[in-house]
């Protein structure tokens, strides 16, 4: 799960990292009136959504009146902003982070996430702060500092120096750089992230240092004892279908094809798309229906794949373990006359009550094509197409 910038700097500030003051804004009076409570002479103007490189897209921008305040939020509110985090269409701006400007000395990188080789909280950071840490990591990668953290010793003093020095954090700066680095890994663990960056770290005129972007992805496994981070869930940024498909706790990803695909389990559902690539057709769509489908599930899936106007044909593909096909048989029965099906429909189950499961779908009197192996399933669905 994904937040907002100002949410995550609320994270940030409650664990002690210096950020700048600011406020959310949903309009553009919210923003003056922001901006009035802060007070000038310099303020920024920040676009919210769930995706960066704002700033090269036109989504922070810097006013130094009240009137460029307004006329700045009145611009960027509303907007199509284009990130090369984005969809090609962009992302539309609901919402406006407006904070104080900060007097930048130099930009820092810095974020922690986890190393599947050393299984460890990887502490990563750059002198070269502000900018695509992607193209840092392929052109300079020497300029990415790690180090790797015990989690029975957290962030030692000598890993945070090791981190401040390799980026060049003057001597005076050090000591606080370092403690942002320790709270950076202790929000990390809090709250089960699994990405928690800050991008750019400044160094101010004065020597302070601050977090001046703060983007957080959480492991939504973890969500469950976290009602504080779920709270800040912006619906408004996710894609309906997949927001409709976790209320029923259904896996679902909606891709480019145009043929949907139900299976259940996820390592079942990649093989299925990779079957179905194989015969030179696109699946519109990963989804796992899981162990436990009902034939209500079953229903609810068909309804989300179908939404997709792309969606030209279906292929189902069951393994029935503990999930028996009969149930599974059933569901699809109820679900096509739910929703009405007018796409052709390739039906493959295997194991437990597969026979009753078939002889149920031949009895339905529905269209339904059945399969017995994966590939005579995709090209079942293939044919089906044309
Ligand atoms: P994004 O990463 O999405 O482009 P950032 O929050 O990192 O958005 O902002 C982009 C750039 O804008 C920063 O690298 C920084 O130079 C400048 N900036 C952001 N916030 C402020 C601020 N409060 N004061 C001054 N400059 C800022
Ligand atoms: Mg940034």
């Amino acid at each position: 799960m994904k937040i907002h910038e100002y949410q995550g700097k609320e994270i940030l500030r409650q664990a002690g990292v210096p950020v700048p003051r600011g406020y959310p804004a949903f309009s553009v009076q919210e923003a003056l009136d922001a901006a009035q409570k802060l007070g000038g002479p310099v303020w920024v103007v920040k676009a919210q959504i769930h995706a960066g490189g704002r700033g090269k897209g036109g989504g922070v921008k810097l006013a130094r009146s009240i009137e460029d305040v307004k006329k700045l939020s009145g611009e960027i509110l509303g907007m199509q902003l284009i990130t090369h985090q984005t969809s090609a269409e962009g992302q539309k701006v609901r919402r406006l982070l407006i904070e104080e400007g900060a007097d930048i000395k130099k930009e820092y990188y810095v974020a922690a996430v986890t190393d599947r080789a050393t299984q460890k909280v990887a502490i990563m950071a750059s002198s070269e702060g502000g900018m695509d840490i992607e193209e840092v990591a392929h052109a300079t990668p020497e300029k990415i500092i790690k180090v790797f953290v015990d989690p029975a010793t957290g962030l030692t003093d000598a890993q945070g120096a090791e981190l401040a020095n390799g980026i060049g954090v003057p001597a005076a700066s050090q000591a606080q750089a370092i403690d942002v680095f320790k709270k950076l890994y202790q929000v990390y663990m809090d709250t089960d992230s699994s990405l928690a960056e800050i991008n750019p770290l400044i160094l101010e005129g004065n020597g302070g240092i601050k977090a001046l972007d703060a983007k957080f992805n959480f492991d939504s496994n973890a969500l469950f004892r976290h009602p504080e981070i779920v709270a800040y869930r912006d619906l408004d940024e996710e894609d309906p279908a997949e927001i409709e498909a976790s209320k029923f706790d259904l896996a679902y990803i909606q891709l480019d094809g145009n043929i949907g695909c139900l299976v259940n389990g996820a390592g079942l559902a990649m093989a299925t798309m990779d079957t179905i690539k194989l015969f030179g057709g696109e699946p519109a769509n990963f989804l796992d229906v899981g162990g436990g489908a009902t034939a209500e599930k079953v229903t609810e899936a068909f309804k989300i794949m179908l939404g997709n106007p792309k969606v030209k044909a279906i292929l189902v593909n069951i393994f029935g373990g503990i999930m028996r096909c009969d149930t599974i048989a059933e569901g699809v029965i109820a679900a096509c006359k739910a929703v009405n099906l007018n796409v052709p429909l390739v039906v493959r189950m295997k194991g437990t009550n597969e026979d009753l499961g078939k002889k149920m779908l031949a009895e339905s009197g529905l269209p339904i094509i059945s399969a017995d192996s994966m590939a005579e399933a995709a090209q079942k669905v293939m044919a089906a197409l044309k």
